[in-house]
């Protein structure tokens, strides 16, 4: 269930850095960025993960996690993240608690991230900022999320059994998590703003053969509206055709409008698809720079599952050590590694860098 207003153990970390090179950064602190620090430092890299103020994920904003393997009895998402966190430090990661403000890629060479004004440097950079479900936009769905308004219905669908439920969207997530809420929900409304559906006709075609799925168009949704529980009573819908507003019971909204992955800071420097997401190679966590690893939802919109993100993050340490394993020292990083530690009469590390 999401919810937005989870305590967070908040734990700001010492910087014990000469701010010379760092063998590898990892940008991002969730499922795929803490997996890859927990590979990288057991192969004691010490990697440094600028892990974003608001660290965790989409996790941070999830209550029970049922489909995490290992927890038999669940867990919370964000006591889940903790957790990953804690595994990562233990051998040796160290953490910035802020948000990467620009990155500068380089194809073999020195990778620069920056925390506002504060530069710092590795030899190969792991990319985990993650994606952000879109939202509405309407009254009512940030306030109710994790009380029936959810943005995942692989994770939340079993929590409504024998309810009314409406799946907004009319994309492939929205059939693919419609066919899969339908087998728990006792009616199902898919509400999409036209007639035409953007899912592949196969999703479509298999969600229309599901006898609890009814299809609700053109409708938009105008309010997500709380019972006297507190929860989830009822949606307001708009016909964009006719103009009409109907209020609909219902136990459970799931929001399935898409992701933007949080690639802004590096689209203009990658190979990235139509929609943002930045594209790997063969199978591996390669891009198409040379020491610059990806993983996690910024490159995946088919699975989106912590546990996936898990597996491409460990798949992005052990891709960054066999990098800096098999890649001699460049030039840059030699001059940039010496003054980090600047001798009299040498320039320092700035300069060196820059020559
Ligand atoms: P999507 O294809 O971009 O579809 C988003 C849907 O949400 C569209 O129907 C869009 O309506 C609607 N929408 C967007 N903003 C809205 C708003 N503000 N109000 C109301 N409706 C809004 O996103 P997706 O379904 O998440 O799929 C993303 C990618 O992942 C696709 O390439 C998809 O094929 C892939 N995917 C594949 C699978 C699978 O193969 N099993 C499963 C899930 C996703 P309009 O059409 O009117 O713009």
């Amino acid at each position: 269930m999401t919810e937005s207003n989870v305590d967070r153990e908040s734990k700001p970390r010492d910087l014990d850095t000469d701010r010379g090179i760092e063998d590898v950064i990892i940008v991002g602190g969730a499922a795929a960025g803490y997996t890859a620090a927990l590979y990288a430092s057991r192969a004691n890299l010490e990697p440094l993960v600028i892990e974003g103020f608001q660290w965790g994920g989409q996790l941070q904003n999830t209550t029970d996690v049922e489909n995490y393997p290992g927890f038999p009895e669940g867990m919370m998402g964000p006591e889940l993240m903790v957790k990953f966190r804690e595994q990562a430090e233990r051998f040796g990661t160290r953490f910035v608690t802020d948000d990467a403000t620009r990155i500068e890629l380089s194809d073999g060479g020195i990778q620069r991230v920056w925390v506002n004004d504060d530069e710092y440097l590795a030899k190969a950079v792991i990319l985990a900022m993650g994606a952000e479900p879109k939202r509405l936009g309407v009254p009512g769905e940030i306030e109710l999320g994790g009380r029936g308004v959810s943005t995942c219905g692989v994770c939340d669908g079993a929590f409504f059994k024998g309810e009314n439920v409406i799946v907004v969207g009319g994309g492939d997530s929205a059939m693919e998590d419609s066919i899969f809420i339908s087998k728990f929900a006792d009616q199902l409304a898919i509400v999409h703003r036209r007639d035409e559906f953007r899912a592949s006709k196969i999703m479509l075609e298999r969600a229309r053969e599901v006898d609890n799925i009814e299809f609700k168009t053109p409708y938009v949704v105008e309010e997500f509206v709380a019972g006297d529980d507190g929860k989830l009573g009822s949606v307001r819908l708009h016909n964009v055709e006719d103009g009409e507003s109907e209020e609909v019971e219902v136990g459970g909204a799931f929001v399935a409008i898409g992701h933007t992955p949080r690639s802004e800071l590096v689209e203009d420097q990658l190979d990235t698809d139509e929609n943002g997401y930045v594209l790997t190679r063969n199978g591996s966590t390669k891009t198409k720079l040379a020491g610059v690893f990806a993983a996690g939802d910024l490159v995946d919109h088919t699975y989106r599952q912590a546990v996936t993100a898990a597996g491409t993050g460990c798949m992005s340490a052990l891709d960054a050590e066999w990098y800096l394993r098999d890649t001699p020292p460049s030039p840059e990083a030699h001059w940039a590694g010496k003054a980090g530690v600047a001798q009299e009469g040498e320039p320092d590390r700035a300069e060196a860098v820059e020559a």
